[in-house]
């Protein structure tokens, strides 16, 4: 059980989070709909002679929303552990998240040593074939 709180710890970090978040939201409905418009999506029967380069095209942008989103699901699971009380406590070894990493990542879910444990274990997976 956490213990109850009469004010939020991470206050400073979920503004930050929060205004992350709508930054990142607007960028990504930018890039979808550019995205639609450099494909033609409504004409795109008209052009099946070029359909290799719109599908590299599209994959790209794909991948780039795809990732973008990553940034945003990690952002919003922040939020929630914020709301928990669990924010700040890595995911892992349940150590403390360090200030200054918190700063510099706020929606960290791993200490230092725990993150580069998984990126080395889990790299590959996060990588996007293009
Ligand atoms: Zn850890």
């Amino acid at each position: 059980m956490m213990p109850a709180v009469t004010k939020k710890p991470f206050s400073e970090f979920e503004a930050l989070l929060q205004s992350q978040r709508t930054q990142l939201l607007g960028e990504l409905r930018e890039k979808i709909s550019a995205s639609g418009e450099g494909l033609g999506f409504a004409n795109q029967s008209k052009f099946t002679d070029d359909d290799a380069v719109a599908d590299a095209a599209a994959e790209m942008d794909v991948a780039l929303v795809i990732r973008e989103s990553r940034d945003l699901q990690e952002i919003e699971a922040a939020l929630a552990r914020i709301v928990e009380g669990s924010y700040g406590v890595c995911t892992d070894c349940e150590g403390e998240i360090s200030r200054p990493r918190l700063k510099a990542y706020p929606m960290a879910a791993r200490c230092l040593t725990c993150q580069e444990i998984f990126e080395r274990t889990h790299g590959q997976a996060h990588k996007v074939r293009l």
